[in-house]
């Protein structure tokens, strides 16, 4: 095995530990594996273990990479994690699989246009800025109720949860909790929370997919 795998399989057991220790079924959790800045070479190991879901921020560098390695991986499930520009729209649809950073109005009617254009079946996540940070994208909290209700009943979008990413120096627990009450509030089963270094709590704290990099593939 290589460190990777090793690391790799140390996440699932964890994943599953985490699930079992709060009653939930470790089926729910999806593990989305962040590939960003890592080339072909370096996700083979990972590829070859059977993993097919993998996550990417720049939908550039994903098409570079992916569209290749699908050749040879066909059934590859890829999540956008990353700020998506309404030019790209069409471009992400067609690459992604699930988009999670829906987190603007001029967004969600570009998306609702372009997936009209398409047979191409995508999920989307609304991506929610729990920390209210000025850099960060998302909806405020506050806002999100409107925002989600906006996408799916007016514009139809096929929404099917909330992404989040805590603040870097804040308890990541209060903002797991925070996307989970507005996701039940709003009807919404899907929760993409919890990264490297806090994934066991978002499972704790009802994560349907955590998405984890550097625990795995090793530092960028
Ligand atoms: C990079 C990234 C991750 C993975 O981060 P790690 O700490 O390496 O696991 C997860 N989510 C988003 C949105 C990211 O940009």
């Amino acid at each position: 095995m290589t460190i990777s795998q090793t690391n790799y399989q140390a996440v699932i057991e964890n994943i599953k530990k985490s699930a079992l220790e709060t009653g939930r079924n470790p089926k729910e959790i999806n593990l989305v594996v962040v590939s960003k800045t890592f080339k072909r070479q370096a996700l083979e190991p990972i590829l070859k273990l059977g993993h097919r879901t993998f996550g990417e921020n720049k939908v550039q560098e994903a098409e570079q990479k992916w569209l290749e390695l699908k050749k040879d991986y066909p059934e590859v499930k890829l999540h956008l994690i990353g700020t998506l520009q309404t030019n790209k729209a069409a471009l992400a649809i067609s690459l992604f699989d699930v988009i999670e950073t829906l987190d603007r109005p001029k967004l969600a009617v570009k998306l609702a246009d372009e997936l009209k254009k398409t047979n191409k079946e995508i999920a989307l996540m609304i991506q929610v800025n729990t920390g209210e940070e000025q850099q960060k994208a998302g909806v405020l909290p506050q806002e999100a109720d409107d925002f989600i209700q906006y996408c799916i009943q007016e514009l139809k979008l096929p929404v099917k949860g909330l992404m989040c990413i805590p603040p870097f120096e804040d308890e990541p627990s209060l903002h797991f909790a925070l996307l989970n009450k507005i996701a039940q509030r709003n009807g919404l089963k899907a929760l993409s929370m919890g990264m490297s270094g806090d994934y066991q709590t978002a499972v704790k704290l009802g994560a349907t997919e955590v998405r984890i990099g550097s625990a795995i593939l090793g530092g960028r």
